[in-house]
């Protein structure tokens, strides 16, 4: 009897140790958020997004992490080594469907949405000593195309192509925007391709200090590379964006969204995706491209399937 008692005592430790174990492994649950560069949109608003998670979903911990921005975010997530990352939507849709620049590469087929959020406008910021008006005054300039591995330099280069250039008629460098920023500040380079929501603070920075513009894209262009590539849209970057823009500039935009690796499970993601859209407050606390995050608008310029604890989230909030 008494043996018995002992080993009932001792079966209910294990159970107990075991439960308590399992339990904390639960709440240990680490995520990781890949954004971009630290002077673009994605690294103060992926923060952000990252911080909803720890403080209001139970068990849950997450961290932004600086990367190279959407290309080399898709590969991240596609790999599971991030479980969610900031992307352009044209670079996820190219990204999943094995095409463009993924063309020699298998299809991404970890990647799923979870929101799109805002508009991010391809702005080519020019020093104003360099005298460029129109993109065709980019040749034989030296010109920063976005960090290895962005979604900007994809960008960089399709416009270009509608101006009939390559990188052959440039000097290409591959710059963050932060380093783009200071090459352009002492004369290093003449332009910049900046992929981002505006204002972008590296080129909010820039102007303050030194002359510059932002090159158009015009209408007749806009609409060329939109027949070529879905994901672009019209845009008008507004007068007084930066110091000295007096008047508005025409050009092309994407969205940014998030997106989450398949795998991940359904309700953690609905958990997450509820907590994000309970408080964009922190989202437009940590830019102002945050305020547009709107859930009316969230799979609007939708690129990917979406996950479905996301999916179960926009059911019941419709
Ligand atoms: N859209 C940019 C890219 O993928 C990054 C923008 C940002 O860091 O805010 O290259």
């Amino acid at each position: 009897m008494r043996k018995f008692k002992a080993l009932s005592f001792l079966l209910i430790c294990i159970l107990m140790i075991a439960t308590f174990t399992v339990g904390c492994g639960a709440k240990e649950e680490r995520l990781a958020v890949a954004t971009g560069g630290t002077s673009g949109v994605y690294y103060p608003l992926g923060g952000a997004f990252a911080n909803i998670i720890t403080e209001k979903v139970d068990g849950v911990t997450a961290n932004a992490e600086s990367t190279g921005a959407s290309v080399e975010n898709v590969n991240l997530l596609n790999n599971g080594d991030v479980d969610f990352a900031m992307v352009q939507n044209d670079i996820s849709y190219y990204a999943f469907n094995g095409i463009e620049m993924f063309q020699d590469k298998e299809a991404m087929t970890n990647l799923r949405g979870l929101a799109t959020l805002y508009p991010e406008t391809i702005q080519i910021v020019a020093a104003g000593s360099a005298n460029i008006k129109s993109v065709e005054d980019l040749k034989g300039k030296r010109v920063a195309v976005g960090a290895p591995g962005s979604g900007t330099e994809a960008n960089a280069r399709q416009i270009l192509a509608a101006y009939g250039l390559t990188y052959d008629d440039i000097e290409a460098d591959y710059l963050s925007f932060g380093e783009a920023a200071d090459n352009l500040k002492d004369g290093h380079i003449q332009a910049a391709f900046v992929t981002a929501g505006t204002p972008t603070a590296a080129i909010t920075d820039l102007s303050t200090t030194h002359n510059v513009n932002l090159v158009p894209i015009p209408s007749n262009k806009a609409q060329e590379l939109i027949s070529d590539y879905p994901y672009y849209a019209e845009v008008t970057i507004p007068a007084g964006t930066y110091k000295n823009q007096d008047e508005d500039v025409s050009a092309v935009a994407v969205m940014a969204m998030l997106t989450v690796r398949a795998d991940l499970e359904d309700d953690v993601v609905y958990e997450i995706t509820k907590a994000l859209f309970e408080n964009l407050d922190s989202l437009s606390a940590a830019h102002a491209r945050g305020g547009d995050v709107n859930i009316d608008k969230a799979l609007n310029g939708m690129s990917l399937e979406v996950h479905p604890g996301a999916q179960r989230y926009y059911n019941e909030a419709k």
